[in-house]
């Protein structure tokens, strides 16, 4: 029997799918070699109740990679925003958001910034650390995942999103107080699917009871960005574009090479050293 389903959980080459009367399945792909995420929409074969075999995906609106691997794997697919979550304590790295904002740009999708651990007094500093994000145009959202998850839900309806954000900043509590199921869902799948492993890299499709949907990879700090074409780059800094064809050399990698428009805007000041910096690193690791 074949069936439409979404994959809603990953663990690397099993998969849980699910069809939308709620059935769920456990299943692997047909051919090795072939890369699924979650969020991805599914033609299954059944097998028996709890066993299925995936056999074909369904074109994907957006795709987005994980980081860590050599070569880059799925971690989500058919996302619509992604949503980074910030703190002022600890210290939250720069080029990590930004790394995620051009993730976000390169798949066509959303972005939004979840500062959290507003209560601290530290907020105020990250607040102005942050605030030239938001005149790019990027939205952000203060809460207290401690106190209440309330501000951040209206920009979830409507959306899949995907939650990342560097170890400590409060993801974890966030999504477990969008999705008070998600800690004991982990357990039931880990240990169906993960046992005797050390690390599992799974990534889970919640649904949220407001009407969005979510995933959750633990760990998930940044996306995968080999894949992006050098060619490309600039154009994922919404900020760059209006430069793109003023510099002297169509090949210029906006480093040191004389009649470069990047570098004398920021001469004049009128776009940041961070993200300049960002996008010549990019040119560097896109050409490694
Ligand atoms: P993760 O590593 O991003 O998953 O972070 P956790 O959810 O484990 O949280 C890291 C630490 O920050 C924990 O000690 C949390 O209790 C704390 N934390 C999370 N949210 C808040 C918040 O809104 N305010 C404060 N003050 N602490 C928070
Ligand atoms: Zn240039």
């Amino acid at each position: 029997m074949k069936l439409e389903a979404r994959i809603v959980q990953s663990h690397g080459k099993a998969f849980i799918v699910e069809h939308e009367d709620g059935r769920r399945w456990i299943a692997s792909a047909r051919r090795k070699k072939t890369d699924f995420a979650v969020g991805d929409r599914v033609e299954v074969g059944v097998i028996n109740a709890e066993q299925a075999v995936i056999e074909a995906v369904r074109p994907r609106a957006s795709l987005l990679y994980r980081s860590d691997a050599f070569r880059e794997k799925l971690i989500a697919a058919n996302v619509s925003q992604i949503a980074v979550v910030l703190a002022a304590v600890p210290s939250f790295y720069e080029e990590l958001l930004s790394r995620c904002l051009v993730a976000a740009e390169d798949a066509g999708i959303k972005a939004l910034i979840v500062l959290n651990k507003a209560d601290l007094p530290e907020t105020e500093a990250a607040r102005a650390q942050l605030a030239p994000y938001r005149a790019l145009g990027y939205p952000m959202v203060e809460l207290s995942a401690k106190q209440s998850i309330e501000p951040l839900k209206p920009y979830l309806v409507g959306e899949l999103t995907v939650f990342v954000g560097q170890s400590g900043m409060g993801k974890s509590t966030l999504v477990n107080a969008l999705v008070p199921e998600a800690s004991a869902r982990t357990g039931e799948i880990s240990e169906a699917l993960d046992s005797g492993r050390h690390t599992t890299t799974h990534a889970t499709l919640y649904r949220l009871a407001g009407g969005g949907e979510l995933i959750d990879s633990p760990g998930l700090q940044e996306f995968g960005l080999r894949h992006l074409d050098p060619q490309r780059l600039t154009e994922l800094f919404p900020e760059f574009r209006p430069f793109i064809g003023d510099c002297r050399f169509a090949n210029c990698r906006h480093d040191r090479e004389p009649g470069c428009a990047l570098s004398e805007a920021l001469g004049r000041g009128e776009i940041l050293a961070q993200r300049l910096q960002l996008l010549r690193k990019l040119h560097g690791e896109a050409s490694a």
